[in-house]
C-alpha cells in the first residue's frame, strides 16, 4: 500500500492506477470505515485502485472546539487501510488543498443541503465545505466511484445530487451503518463519551428501533422524542422524512433521523422507517 503525502505523489500514482475508487474519511478509522474500504476495494478489483483520502478538513467544521480536538490517529489508520485491501492513502496537507493565493471553489448547493432545515440548520456552513472538499478532492483524483456511508444520511443525499451535477461520471455508492454490539452507530467522535454518557447515547438507536414498528409518521416522531427524553436527552431533531429530499415524507421509501447532544458530544443516527421500508 502505498502511501500518498501530497498532490505531487498522487500525480505519481494516478497514470498506472486504473479506475480509482475513492473513500473519503476525516481518519480515526474505525469498523464503520472498513467496511467502506472493504468494499471499495472489492469493487477495484481487476480493473484499477481503491484510495482512502484521509483529511481533517477545516471548512466543514461549524464548531472550532469540534475542529480542534478531532481525534487523529494515522498510524493505526494506515495499519486499517492496508488489512482492508486499500491500494493508497491520500493524506494531504491542509495549505495544499486550500492554497493561500486561489479561491477553491464551493459548487452550488443542492436543495437537500439547505431545505430541509436538519443538519443545514444546526450546522450552518457545513454542507458548503463538505461540497468544496468533496469536488476538490474529485477533480484532484477523478474517481469512478465514490463509497460514503449511511450514517451520514443527509451528507450522502447532498454528495449524490452534488456529484450528479458536477461530476456525473463518477458514482456514489452507499454502505449501511456499522453499529457495536449494543446498537450504537460507529462514530470516530463516540471516544469523547464517558461510561455514563455512552450508556446514555444508547437511546439513540433504541429510538430509532422503537419507532421502526409505529404506523403514522406524528406517531413515529412522538415515539422517538419520548424514549430520548426519558434517557435525559432532548434532541436537535427526531423526524421522519423522504428519504431523498429529507422534507415532508411523500409516497416513496421514508428515514428517520435523530440528532442529539450528549455531553460535549453531537451524534446523529437514522434508519429506514418503517422497519424493512
Ligand atoms: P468521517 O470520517 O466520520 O467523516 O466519515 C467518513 C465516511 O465514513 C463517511 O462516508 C461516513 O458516512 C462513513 N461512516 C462513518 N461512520 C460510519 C459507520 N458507523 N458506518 C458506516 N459508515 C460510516
Amino acid at each position: 500500500m502505498e502511501f500518498l503525502e501530497d498532490i505531487a505523489e498522487l500525480e505519481r500514482f494516478r497514470p498506472d492506477a486504473g479506475e480509482i475508487v475513492l473513500i473519503p474519511t476525516m481518519g480515526a478509522l474505525h469498523a464503520g470505515h472498513e467496511s467502506l474500504v472493504r468494499h471499495g476495494a472489492e469493487m477495484a478489483k481487476g480493473r484499477g485502485a481503491c484510495v482512502v483520502w484521509i483529511f481533517v478538513n477545516p471548512t466543514q467544521f461549524n464548531d472550532p472546539a469540534d475542529y480542534a480536538r478531532y481525534p487523529k490517529t494515522l498510524h493505526a489508520d494506515l495499519a486499517l487501510c492496508r488489512r482492508a485491501g486499500a491500494q493508497a492513502v491520500f493524506a494531504p496537507q491542509a495549505s495544499e488543498i486550500y492554497p493561500k493565493d486561489s479561491a477553491v471553489r464551493v459548487p452550488s448547493l443542492p436543495a437537500v443541503a439547505t431545505a430541509p432545515q436538519l443538519e443545514d440548520r444546526h450546522r450552518p456552513g457545513h454542507f458548503a465545505g463538505v461540497c468544496q472538499v468533496v469536488l476538490r478532492f474529485f477533480e484532484l483524483v477523478r474517481p469512478r466511484a465514490a463509497v460514503f456511508g449511511e450514517k451520514d444520511w443527509q451528507q450522502l443525499q447532498v454528495v449524490r445530487a452534488m456529484t450528479e451535477r458536477e461530476m456525473p461520471e463518477t458514482r456514489i455508492e452507499p454502505m449501511p451503518t456499522v453499529r457495536d454490539p449494543d446498537g450504537l452507530a460507529m462514530s470516530s467522535r463516540n471516544r469523547f463519551l464517558d461510561e455514563a454518557e455512552r450508556t446514555r447515547a444508547l437511546a439513540i438507536s433504541r429510538a430509532l428501533r422503537a419507532a421502526a414498528d409505529v404506523p403514522g409518521v406524528q406517531a413515529a416522531e412522538e415515539t422517538m422524542r419520548r424514549v430520548l427524553v426519558e434517557s435525559g436527552i432532548e434532541p436537535e431533531y427526531a423526524v421522519v422524512r423522504d428519504g431523498r429530499t429529507l422534507l415532508a415524507p411523500g409516497a416513496g421509501p421514508k428515514r428517520a433521523l435523530i440528532a442529539a447532544r450528549v455531553g460535549s458530544v453531537r451524534l446523529i443516527d437514522n434508519a429506514a422507517w418503517p422497519a424493512g421500508g
